[in-house]
């Protein structure tokens, strides 16, 4: 059954019950319960967007497995157009969710596993990718949400998988099956994992020749027996979990994804659905690839964040009266400035975009490293002018319920309203927006989501062919090639 609309979507999350606990308890529809159904609907906006007439060519391709119309989000990026339509898509749902509407990590590793599946079978001559498409054109035909699950807890960090004390520190193999193989271990911070149909699961790091049984691609539903998920806690989830509406800032989609600890407790995976098993020479290429696809995006759904706080912002010190003032245009075009800056990133990876082997197109590896690195500097500095610019009383705002009290109701209203004939409720209810967007669990999204900023670096230095910049100065300076000590 194919998924065509997000109530589709929100239907077919019903029908499954994956296990899941959130502060010690277990949901069981994630569509109803408050922690969990704000992170639905935002996912939701990218069944809806399909159908929209002013979207669909942004939300929607055609397979080039089955020539069928499929949603964007289970596409293989056949050339520089379609890395285009996916940025300009994340910054429209940037906008109209405000949030993570978390559908792009599964994106992302299908077209890593895509383009080195194919690399891995025409070196080794397995058929990694022909299992792999079967299980891609079944997530395409029924528009499936997939759960891309790649960071291993890692235990002692300056030891490798197989070091560990305790080896399910790493998600491994403990059992191959004539039929299949047996998982454990666990996966951290996995946006959307609790919404999704299906976990796509990746090694986290590139593997030495040691750690067979930690190099592997696999694909199973997310309510397959010994599958545990443990939803975070978020910055003003009480207030989420309550229903404040108000004072949650952001009532309809969430402040942010929505992660959760999944554990694979001696995992079933038959074989069919195991994509790469063993070839550790290869797990670096599927984690490069996968993080510069989702480093790429952060320019694009981010800027649609900075897009709504811009306004916000902007508004709020039009109903506060202070919109006039020099120096708050200066700063909300800096806003701005910064937003198109990141969005200008986003873009020129994907137009210095090429094809893989497989004809899989990648976007440009450095400049995707370069977009999430400003990523983790300037929505911080957009988020810090807008808490500038908004004022201390994000801050300090008394409650919802101190509005609504028949007792002090009418003072928090006296007190807190602004420019004549404006409801003071609006006037709170953006500050509470801009306090959503600029605290907590919201920022720390952008300094970790995709690889921390050292991750980048670390990129951005191997990529940045310093050998070929000292042969530029060194032709430009007369000096001799022979010269340097290194002999370069
Ligand atoms: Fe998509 Fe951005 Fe969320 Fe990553 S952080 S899943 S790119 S919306």
């Amino acid at each position: 059954m194919k998924i065509n609309s997000g109530a589709d979507y929100q239907a077919s999350l019903q029908k499954i019950i994956p296990v899941i606990y959130y502060k010690g308890q277990r949901i069981t529809d994630v569509v109803t319960h408050p922690a969990t159904a704000p992170h639905v609907r935002a996912a939701a906006m990218t069944y809806s967007l399909a159908n929209r007439e002013d979207s669909k060519a942004l939300a929607t391709a055609t397979s080039h497995l089955t020539g069928r119309t499929i949603s964007r989000f289970t596409h293989v990026h056949q050339n520089v157009e379609d890395l285009l339509k996916k940025v300009k898509l994340l910054r429209l749902l940037g906008q109209k969710t405000g949030t993570c509407f978390q559908r792009c990590v599964g994106f992302d590793g299908i077209n890593a596993v895509y383009s080195v599946a194919y690399e891995v079978d025409a070196k080794l001559g397995t058929d990694y990718l022909e299992r792999f498409k079967k299980w891609l054109i079944r997530i395409q035909d029924e528009n499936l949400m997939v759960v891309g699950a790649m960071t291993d807890p890692k235990g002692d960090r300056s030891k490798g998988p197989v070091d560990q004390v305790d080896p399910d520190q790493f998600v491994h193999i403990v059992e191959r099956r004539d039929d299949g193989i047996v998982i454990r271990g666990a996966k951290l911070h996995m946006t959307g994992a609790v919404n999704s149909h299906e976990i796509l699961i990746m090694p986290t790091m590139a593997m030495d020749e040691k750690s067979k049984d930690y190099a592997f691609v696999c694909a199973i539903p997310v309510d397959a027996p010994g599958i545990t998920m443990i939803f975070g806690r978020q910055a003003g989830d009480d207030r989420r979990d309550n229903l404040e509406r108000i004072d949650v800032g952001k009532p309809t989609f969430g402040a942010v994804g929505g992660e959760a600890v999944i554990v694979f407790d001696d995992v079933f995976v038959p074989y069919e659905r195991v994509f790469l098993d063993g070839e550790t020479a290869f797990t670096g290429d599927i984690v490069y690839r996968f993080a510069a696809h989702h480093r790429a995006n952060y320019g694009a759904c981010k800027t649609g964040l900075m897009d709504v706080l811009t306004g916000a912002v902007s508004y709020l010190c039009q109903i506060q009266g202070t919109s006039k003032g020099s120096h708050v245009r200066d700063k909300i075009t800096e806003m701005i400035h910064l937003s198109e800056t990141l969005y200008s990133s986003s873009l020129a990876c994907s137009i210095e975009g090429a094809p893989t082997a497989s004809g899989a197109y990648l976007v440009n590896t450095m400049l995707a490293n370069v977009c999430k690195q400003n990523v983790t500097r300037f929505h911080f500095e957009v988020a810090r002018l807008a808490v500038d610019l908004a004022g201390g009383f994000i801050a300090t705002l008394p409650s919802e319920h101190d509005l609504r009290s028949e007792d002090i109701g009418h003072l928090v209203s006296k007190y807190f309203s602004g420019v004549d004939g404006i409801p003071v409720e609006d006037r709170i209810k953006i500050g509470r927006l801009i306090e959503a967007m600029t605290g907590g669990t919201a920022l720390v999204e952008s300094m970790h989501g995709a690889g921390s900023p050292q991750a980048q670096r670390i990129m951005i230095f191997r990529e940045g062919d310093l050998a070929n910049k000292i042969a530029l100065a060194k032709t430009l300076a007369g000096v001799p090639a022979h010269v340097a000590k290194d002999g370069k």
